[in-house]
């Protein structure tokens, strides 16, 4: 199987490659050194942009809690559907779609690899079995540790080293790729009806912080040696005055950087970088947020920009969904998943003339375009948090184009243009700077070294847009840059032609990525942890792993540990 693909302008930020025309060899699935160009099937890339398939480093896209969504929101699938097709299967829309569907309109996108947040240990078998049936994707998915029982006693008794084999064993057991920590320690709380303020605030029960929880699992990925950092959903998250607490969070792993690898990623950041007392003088952090990221090296994160639309918010912070809830009157779910986080869903519409709304929309951009390195900063909607993924190609828009930005602010509501930082930000971002943005910096991050880019051994995922970056002015025809970002011209997962003029031409599965990890003695699972298994949990320990057989094409990533 040899593809080529041949004179398109490449945008490989990871190997310098900044819109050079170029031809690209693929061959049984990797990005390979010239070969016989008679035997290849060829794709004319001529006038169009090619870039590493897209990587998105957080979207709730399957598992328990966004099954609950669907089952939630009928509503959500009467008019967005898609039929079947010789090749492919009918689903529904539109900001919880079916698995395949979730597949099919990524990969029409250009994407490639997702990886799916919030997974309760519990419940990691059912969100392998979602993920086994999302197609067209390579995937990972991260379990909430920070509120896990046994976590947050061994920092009580501050045993970090037997954490960190204690995280490991469950990390493989579940076949997760990332620590997941989500208002640490306010969880916990939540069982008993309360949350967490601050990072110094007492958790029920425990004599510990989210401060200690926050840098005990940032000790713990140093320990394991995990390829991405501790993935975080602040504290307070939702409320405003919260930039405080994010910019506290930041400050927390300040001295546990090392090998320049990053400490921690905060996710969706925009609901994170509110300033203001309530929600009548709310404003934008995104300034002092970004001045703290521009100035220091051990921080990553994510936009979770907002969308002018209706969709379906979902995370597992308990308390912040309930309180939403309240806020907005929608019908909602909360779930508490035994001993080990919370969960809850409420449907959700964001208004252009809403104040609050308007201001949030315009944080996630002004955090994009304030933090000056874009390896820095990736996009994402917290999907469907912020908005369905559907919508990244209007925020590459509004990225690349003061125009586009205009031409949204101009139908806001007018109290939040009058404060919103927008109009003095001339930035424009580069079709190189989207590139890292949507797929190098998030592939680097993750440490998934064969994706995020086009060099000889990588991964051969690949996307092709059909707009011209040499006739093309991004800032004026933001239009049609987002119409070729929409609509891929072809979209290539491991060196197979998928998407052929935004039709899925082939239907493949994608692998599930897990880590191996190999530490040099065994968790110590002892009798007692096996009777409160028996006690506390409805799954006792022996049928808690996510067993072989439960991923249907299985990528384990060894990795040796330093416990
Ligand atoms: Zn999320």
């Amino acid at each position: 199987m040899e593809l080529l693909i041949k004179n398109g302008f490449v945008y490989d930020p990871l190997n310098s490659i900044d819109g050079e025309i170029m031809d690209l060899a693929i061959r049984d699935g990797k990005i390979v050194d010239r070969f016989n160009e008679r035997r290849a099937e060829k794709i004319d890339a001529s006038g169009m942009i090619v870039m590493p398939g897209g990587v998105d480093i957080h979207c709730h896209i399957a598992g328990a809690e966004v099954n609950t969504g669907r089952l939630l929101r009928p509503e959500d699938h009467f008019r967005d559907f898609e039929y079947k097709t010789a090749i492919t299967r009918s689903g529904v829309g539109h900001s919880i779609p079916s698995t395949f569907t979730t597949g099919y309109r990524y990969s029409r996108m250009g994407y490639t690899t997702i990886m799916n947040p919030s997974m309760p240990p519990l419940e990691a078998k059912h969100t392998h079995e979602e993920l086994n049936d999302t197609p067209m994707l390579d995937k990972a998915t991260y379990p909430l540790l920070g509120d896990w029982w046994f976590v947050l006693e061994y920092l009580k008794n501050g045993s970090i080293d037997e954490l960190a084999r204690h995280v490991a064993w469950i990390m493989t057991s579940t076949k997760g790729y990332a620590i997941k920590i989500v208002n640490p320690g306010g969880l916990e709380a939540w069982g008993y009806g309360q949350n967490v303020h601050s990072l110094g605030d007492q958790i029920p029960n425990f004599c510990i912080t989210p401060r200690d929880i926050i840098r005990g699992l940032c000790k713990v990925n140093k320990l394991l040696n995990l390829p991405h950092a501790i993935h975080v959903h602040t504290n307070n998250l939702g409320q405003p005055g919260n930039y405080a607490t994010t910019l506290e969070t930041m400050e927390s792993v300040e001295d546990l950087v090392s090998e320049n690898k990053p400490a921690i990623h905060i996710t969706h950041c925009q609901f994170s970088a509110f300033k203001g007392e309530d929600w009548r003088t709310l404003e934008s952090g995104a300034e002092e947020i970004a001045n703290y990221v521009n100035c220091h090296s051990h921080v990553t994160m994510d936009m979770g920009q907002v969308i002018f639309a209706d969709t379906t918010t979902m995370t597992a912070d308990g308390p912040f969904q309930f309180d939403l809830h309240r806020l907005t009157g929608n019908k909602w779910v909360n779930h508490d998943v035994e001993t080990e986080t919370s969960a809850g869903i409420v449907p959700f519409r964001y208004r252009r003339k809403s104040y609050v709304h308007a201001i949030q929309w315009s944080i996630g951009l002004e955090l994009a375009l304030l933090v000056k390195d874009p390896w820095k900063i990736f996009l994402t909607t917290d999907h469907p948090n912020g908005g369905p993924f559907t919508n990244y190609p209007r925020i590459i828009a509004w990225l690349m184009s003061k125009e586009a930005r205009k031409a949204t602010m101009k139908r806001l509501n007018p109290r939040a243009r009058s404060r919103s930082l927008l109009p003095s930000t001339s930035r424009e971002l580069t079709f190189q700077d989207i590139a890292i943005m949507t797929r190098a910096g998030q592939a680097k991050t993750l440490g998934l070294d064969n994706k995020g880019h086009l060099g000889v051994g990588a991964d051969a995922d690949v996307a092709i847009y059909n707009v011209n970056p040499k006739t093309t002015d991004p800032s004026q025809q933001y239009k049609a840059v987002r119409k070729a970002f929409k609509h891929a011209a072809y979209t290539i997962k491991g060196g197979k032609l998928v998407v052929k003029q935004d039709r899925i031409v082939q239907q493949v599965n994608g692998s599930t990525i897990w880590l191996d990890l190999q530490t040099s003695e065994p968790a110590e699972i002892n009798e007692d942890m096996k009777r409160r298994f028996r006690e506390y949990w409805t799954v006792e320990y022996d049928n808690y792993p996510v067993s072989d057989h439960y991923i249907e094409s299985s990528q384990p990533v060894t990795v040796r540990t330093r416990v």
